[in-house]
């Protein structure tokens, strides 16, 4: 017998596992469309190229993890490691930035590859949410997104956020930062984790992204950012900031925030929480301000700041912090069938309920009553419908609260509204 298993990295969901992301994604399409962002559908998979030039040949998503293979013609496919870099390509493709007003407002939601050594809270297939404002002339556009965010994480049901931000300035305060810590590690890389050495040589902003335990002590006696943002990249911060702070968002800065990807400059920032348990996943969203992506993948140049939530994380810590609000796959009401002649009649009324709004279902097997109730029980039914012999001659349903236990009859020409009454209940 075939013995087919799960891919590493991957993950079935079902119920209300994937009930809760769906409601997850509901919510943010919803919010998004109230912040004025429009849906974008792109291609799982592009030409290798575009994700190497737009996450930077040097970023860990490209040296390492990028789920890429040839196709049957011979072409260099990549299965999207973000959807970002698809979406300036779109923008391009599309000539959105010539027909669409600036900046463009785009969010979007699907799966994204990577090929990580899988752990709590991290995949080699999972999905993202996220938006792009792409020919963002002012912070505000900065400001608005990593408000959106921080909104999202509030309505989703997080009590309190950790938002992490921080500047990675302009070219000029990055060129003299990036030989600032050229000169600080030079004495120290020998002693330094493989990657770092090769981040030394390739981009030594990368190096102070390590994870290794004591990389970590020698980065924190390392320049800091902030002494080397030239004044126009100061000033861009503080206005972000301050927006934030009159708009009541919590925020920290950290000076250490410099995100994987090679096409920020500017702010970058990360959302993150700890459960009470002590419970955390890592950033459960991410973003940042970019100004040549567009014009790296062959559209023009346009200032532009996104983020991206990963919709997994979210839905775990929100299982841990609500389990009361998760989901529930349920049931308005169960139809119970009694007599097998009586099914098709049955189920005529179960059409009708449907197309009524209510999510009701009933077997089409000829099943006893004790069976039947059990059945609804174990589907999450608010109410139990019986219709048998006499309920059929007489037009009429008996109708069972599932909770309390009591029952009544109730005409067909009422049932719609009855229902709806009590559901509102
Ligand atoms: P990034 O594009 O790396 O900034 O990722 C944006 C968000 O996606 C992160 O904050 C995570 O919540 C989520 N994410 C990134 N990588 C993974 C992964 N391998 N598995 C699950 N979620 C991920």
């Amino acid at each position: 017998m075939a013995n087919y298993q799960l891919q590493r990295g991957t993950y079935d969901a079902y119920y209300e596992d994937a009930l809760n992301i769906e409601k997850i994604v509901s919510i943010l399409k919803r919010i998004s469309k109230s912040y004025g962002y429009a849906p974008i559908h792109t291609p799982m998979y592009e030409q290798t190229a575009l994700f190497a030039r737009s996450a930077g040949e040097t970023s860990d998503i490209v040296t390492k993890e990028m789920f890429n293979f040839l196709d049957k013609s011979g072409r260099d496919i990549c299965l999207r490691p973000e959807l970002t870099a698809g979406v300036m390509r779109a923008i391009v493709t599309n000539k959105l930035y010539a027909t669409k007003d600036l900046p463009l407002k785009l969010s979007y939601y699907g799966s994204a590859f990577r090929y990580e050594r899988p752990q709590a809270g991290r995949y080699r297939q999972f999905n993202q949410f996220g938006i792009e404002n792409v020919g963002a002339t002012s912070y505000l556009n900065d400001a608005e997104t990593i408000i959106f965010g921080y909104n999202s994480l509030r309505i989703l049901g997080f009590p309190h956020i950790i938002l992490k931000i921080n500047s990675i300035g302009d070219e000029e305060s990055r060129n003299a930062y990036r030989t600032a810590l050229k000169e600080f590690f030079q004495n120290k890389i020998e002693n330094m984790c493989p990657d770092c050495k090769r981040r030394f040589e390739t981009n030594p902003l990368r190096i102070l992204d390590c994870k290794v335990k004591e990389d970590q002590e020698i980065i924190k006696g390392a320049p800091k950012m902030s002494d080397y943002l030239n004044e126009q990249s100061k000033e861009y911060l503080n206005n972000i900031l301050k927006v934030l702070d009159e708009q009541g968002v919590e925020y920290e800065i950290d000076d250490t925030l410099v995100r994987g990807l090679d096409y920020y400059s500017h702010v970058v920032f990360e959302y993150h929480f700890i459960t009470e348990n002590g419970t955390s996943l890592g950033a459960v969203g991410a973003g940042g301000h970019y100004d040549n992506l567009l014009r790296e993948v062959g559209g023009p140049q346009l200032s532009s700041v996104g983020l991206a939530f990963g919709v997994e994380r979210l839905n775990l810590l929100l299982k841990e912090i609500n389990p009361e609000e998760y989901a529930k796959v349920e049931l308005d009401a169960y139809l119970i069938c009694l007599g097998k002649e009586n099914l098709d009649k049955v189920f005529s009324l179960c059409t009708t309920l449907r197309n009524n709004g209510f999510n009701v279902d009933m077997s089409f097997e000829n099943k006893s009553m004790g069976a039947s109730f059990k059945i609804a029980t174990r589907k999450n039914a608010k109410f139990a419908l019986i219709i048998g012999e006499n309920e059929i001659a007489n037009n009429i349903v008996k109708l069972k609260d599932l909770n309390t236990q009591e029952q009544c009859d109730v005409s067909l020409e009422n049932l719609v509204e009855v229902l709806d009454e009590k559901l509102v209940d």
